[in-house]
């Protein structure tokens, strides 16, 4: 049958992103599953039972202290936030981009004598799922929001000519061990003091405390309305149901269904990859419709009778993809407008995994507009105060043609590497 393809491709992705590693535990049979970092999805080796792996806000992870540290001491787990993505940098001259993997402690100000990042731990160490065998004292984390938005203080400039968009693939939660003794504070990975401690930072029995486990959950991997097997990738965010040709994706304690549509591919080799369709409201930007579009990008197109009349949708891929080709496809999407005859079915054609979230899609709507804006000192300078508010938001599937190297879309006149594409499932 299909499946026996279907876990050979998960464990190929498997041995790929071995050097992220995490813990976890079969929730059917308890047998101990070593996933990489980003797994939401897997088929336990023992029972053969598919799990999703979801998540109450972010993924929550931890290091364990090492093993000099004393049994007898009382860990404390002080929670960092990570960002891993990429940062676009709207400027006159255009858009340029940066790799960004940072951590940042979640505690709202920085503490004296607490280390504010994790430095390279994250990439060296591997990574836990907390369980409730876990000993030790969990401090609530303060809020990503303001927790990033201190982060970003630290690097945007007041100059008006610049706007910046951080876009990320991965945003979760470290938990790093540290313990007290004879009025130090000791770090529990090097058993090394990071300093004294003002003993009102660390009253523990006023200190607001959680306990990380409760917030991830395991939901079986089988088609809420059939029953089928779910199908994806380790770090598929959509589950598709080839049974009764359905898209899922976990929210919560269960699996909420996924509004789709599916361009007709032209040939058998064809690969589907996926999109996220936006509409939203732009504030301050007159962008309603197409014609406006054209204006707003002083695009060669020549306005159709209706265009006026025609609305425009922002389009991001559903898939990690090198910032280069990402700025490439969100731009020449919001210049195509590809029209709206998508199916609610799916071919029997290879399905690209969906491992892009739709958040992020959203947050790179500003970025569109950002390489779209002719001219750009007209517009750069009111980027920063545009609200976007989104209306509706779809996945769509697009064919693109398999050549020997690379996958290419005739009418986006879009090629993209394979290569480039496996590499980027691991950015
Ligand atoms: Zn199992
Ligand atoms: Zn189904």
């Amino acid at each position: 049958m299909v499946r026996v393809f279907q876990i050979q491709y998960i464990v190929t992705i498997a041995e790929k992103s071995i050097s992220f590693k995490v813990e976890h535990q079969c929730p059917q049979c308890g047998a101990p599953v070593i996933l990489g970092e980003d797994t939401l999805f897997f088929v336990c080796e023992f029972c053969r039972v598919r799990s999703c792996i979801s998540q109450k806000g972010f993924s929550r992870y931890m290091f364990s202290p090492s093993e000099k540290t004393s049994s007898d001491a009382h860990i404390i787990y002080l929670p960092y936030w990570r960002f891993k993505g990429v940062r676009y940098t709207c400027t006159l001259k255009g858009v340029e981009h940066k790799f960004l993997d940072i951590s940042c402690l979640a505690m709202g100000e920085p503490r004296k004598n607490i280390p504010i990042s994790l430095g390279f731990r994250s990439q060296a160490l591997p990574l836990k799922l907390v369980s409730a065998k876990t000993n030790g004292s969990f401090l609530r984390p303060s809020g990503y929001e303001q927790t990033l938005l201190n982060m970003n203080k630290k690097f945007t400039s007041d100059n008006k000519n610049v706007f910046q968009e951080n876009i990320g693939e991965t945003s979760s939660l470290i938990y790093s061990p540290f313990y007290i003794k004879n009025g130090h504070l000791l770090d529990g990975i090097l058993n090394k003091p990071v300093g004294t401690i003002d003993e009102n930072s660390f009253d523990l029995d006023r200190a607001d405390t959680c306990r990380p486990e409760k917030e991830t959950l395991f939901i079986p991997g089988l088609c809420p309305s059939c029953g089928w097997d779910l199908e994806g990738n380790l770090d598929s965010l959509v589950l598709v149901c080839r049974n009764c040709e359905s898209l899922w994706s976990a929210r919560g304690k269960q699996l909420a269904r996924i509004k789709f549509g599916c361009a007709r591919p032209v040939n058998d080799e064809d690969v589907l990859l996926p999109f996220w369709k936006i509409s939203a409201d732009i504030s301050i930007i007159d962008l309603k419709s197409y014609s406006d579009l054209i204006k707003f990008g002083n695009l060669p197109q020549v306005p159709l009778p209706g265009s006026d009349k025609q609305s425009i949708s922002f389009w991001a891929p559903a898939f990690k993809i090198r910032p280069k080709i990402f700025l490439r496809l969100i731009t020449q999407l919001a210049i195509l407008q590809p029209k709206d005859d998508f199916k609610k079915q799916l071919t029997k054609h290879t399905l690209h995994a969906v491992n892009f979230p739709s958040s992020e899609a959203i947050e790179s709507i500003k970025v569109t507009l950002g390489a779209l804006m002719k001219p750009a000192t007209k517009y750069l300078p009111k980027l920063d105060e545009v609200k976007v508010t989104p209306k509706a938001i779809k996945l769509i599937y697009l064919p693109f043609e398999s050549k020997s190297h690379d996958l290419y879309h005739p009418q986006l006149g879009v090629s993209i590497n394979k290569n480039s594409l496996k590499l980027s499932e691991n950015l």
